[in-house]
C-alpha cells in the first residue's frame, strides 16, 4: 500500500506576546503538533526581546510583509488592523493565514470555522481563514448537535464575558481598579467605558445602528455562517462585560423546528465532541468560569424547558474564551489544515 508522506509546514505565530498568543504557544506543545520550522512575529517594541518555547529562549521578530518568506501557515492574533495589513502580504507569499480578528470573518470566500463543526468549509480557502469570535466559538460546538436532530428556529443568547477576552491592558484594569476600590482610592477606566471592579457593563465593542453592539451582532451573524442557517433565522444576542478573569458564560434559548425534550437534548450533548455536560442541580452541578478556566471543553448545564415558547429549550453555556474562544480553536484549524494537507 502506498504510503501517503504527511507534509511538515514551518509555522509563524504573529502576536506571540499577547494574551491569545502565549496561550497558542502553550496548545502547540500540549497538542504536540509537527512543524518544520517556528517562528515568533511581533510588533516592533516587542521585535529583539526573546521568548520562551520548549525550554528554549527565541528571538521575537518584527511583523514585517518579508518575515513571512518560507512560512505556510501563520496563526494570527495581532488585532484586526495588523491583519488587514498583513495577511494579504503572507497569502501572496504562499501561506494559509488563521486569523483571530474580526477583520475577514463574513467575507464570502474566507471560511470562518470551529473545528469538529465545519472541517469541510476550509476546503473553500483562499489562503486566509477566520476563527469566529469567542462568544460564538463556544456556542457552536453545543448548537451543532442539538441543531443536527431538531433545526434551530430562533435563538436569544445573553452572554456574560470575562475581560481577558480584551487583552492584557483589560486584565490589569479589572485587577488594578478592585484593588483601587478595596483601599477607597480612585482609579482610571482605559479599557472600559465604567467602572469594570464590582461591576457589570451592557456595551462590549462599538454601537451599531440597529442599537445592539458589533459584538452581539458577531455572534448573530457568525452563528448562521458557522451552522450554514438560513439568513433569514431570527438570533438576538445581549453581550455583558463582568468581572470575571478567565472564562465566558451564556444563557441561551434555543427554538427548534423539530421536538426535542431536555433528557434528549441531555443525551446529544453528553455524547457531543467537546462538550462536557455538568448538569446535576439537586447537587449544584452546574458550570461556572473558575471550571472552565484553563479547560478545553465547553461546559453545559441547567438544560430545561423553556416556558415562554413552544418548543424550547433553556440551557447554561461556559468556556475558557482564550482557549476554545481563540488559541484553541486556532491551533485545532491549524492542525486539521495539516491533517487535509490544505497549505
Ligand atoms: P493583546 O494581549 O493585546 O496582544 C496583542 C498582540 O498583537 C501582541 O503580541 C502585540 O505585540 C501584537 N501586535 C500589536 N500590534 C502589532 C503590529 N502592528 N504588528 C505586529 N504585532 C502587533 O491582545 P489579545 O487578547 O492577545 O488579542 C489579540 C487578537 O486576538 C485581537 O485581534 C483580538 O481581537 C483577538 N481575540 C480574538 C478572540 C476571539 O474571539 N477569537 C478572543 C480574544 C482575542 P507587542 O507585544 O509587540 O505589542
Amino acid at each position: 500500500k502506498a504510503e501517503v508522506k504527511m507534509r511538515k509546514p514551518n509555522i509563524a505565530v504573529l502576536g506571540a506576546t499577547g494574551v491569545v498568543g502565549r496561550e497558542i504557544l502553550k496548545i502547540l506543545v500540549e497538542d504536540n503538533v509537527q512543524y518544520n520550522e517556528i517562528k515568533f512575529l511581533a510588533s516592533a517594541k516587542s521585535a529583539g526581546k526573546t521568548i520562551e518555547f520548549k525550554g528554549e529562549k527565541h528571538t521575537i521578530i518584527e511583523a514585517t510583509p518579508e518575515a513571512f518568506e518560507n512560512v505556510n501557515i501563520v496563526l494570527a492574533s495581532a488585532g484586526g488592523s495588523t491583519s488587514l495589513k498583513l495577511a494579504s502580504e503572507a497569502v501572496k507569499r504562499g501561506a494559509v493565514y488563521i486569523d483571530n480578528s474580526s477583520a475577514f470573518r463574513m467575507e464570502k470566500d474566507v471560511p470562518l470555522v470551529i473545528a469538529g463543526v465545519n472541517d469541510e468549509d476550509l476546503r473553500k480557502h483562499h489562503g486566509i481563514v477566520a476563527n469566529p469570535n469567542c462568544s460564538t466559538s463556544q456556542l457552536m460546538l453545543v448548537l451543532k448537535p442539538l441543531h443536527d436532530f431538531a433545526g434551530i428556529k430562533r435563538m436569544i443568547v445573553s452572554t456574560y464575558q470575562a475581560v481577558s477576552g480584551a487583552g492584557l491592558a483589560a486584565i490589569n484594569e479589572l485587577r488594578e481598579n478592585t484593588i483601587a476600590h478595596n483601599e477607597g482610592r480612585d482609579f482610571q477606566c482605559e479599557k472600559f467605558k465604567k467602572p469594570i471592579a464590582y461591576n457589570v457593563i451592557p456595551q462590549i465593542d462599538v454601537f451599531c445602528e440597529n442599537g445592539y453592539t458589533k459584538e452581539e451582532m458577531k455572534v448573530t451573524n457568525e452563528t448562521k455562517k458557522i451552522l450554514h442557517l438560513d439568513e433569514k433565522t431570527p438570533i438576538s444576542c445581549t453581550a455583558v462585560r463582568v468581572p470575571v478573569f478567565h472564562g465566558h458564560s451564556e444563557a441561551v434559548t434555543i427554538e427548534f423546528e423539530k421536538e426535542i425534550t431536555p433528557e434528549k437534548a441531555r443525551e446529544i450533548l453528553e455524547k457531543a465532541w467537546g462538550v462536557e455536560v455538568m448538569d446535576d442541580t439537586e447537587n449544584y452541578v452546574y458550570p461556572t468560569p473558575r471550571d472552565a478556566a484553563g479547560k478545553n471543553p465547553v461546559y453545559v448545564g441547567r438544560i430545561r424547558k423553556n416556558i415562554a415558547f413552544d418548543n424550547a429549550i433553556d440551557l447554561w453555556c461556559v468556556a475558557d474564551n482564550i482557549r476554545i474562544g481563540a488559541a484553541l480553536n486556532t491551533v485545532r484549524i491549524a492542525e486539521k489544515i495539516i491533517e487535509m494537507q490544505l497549505f
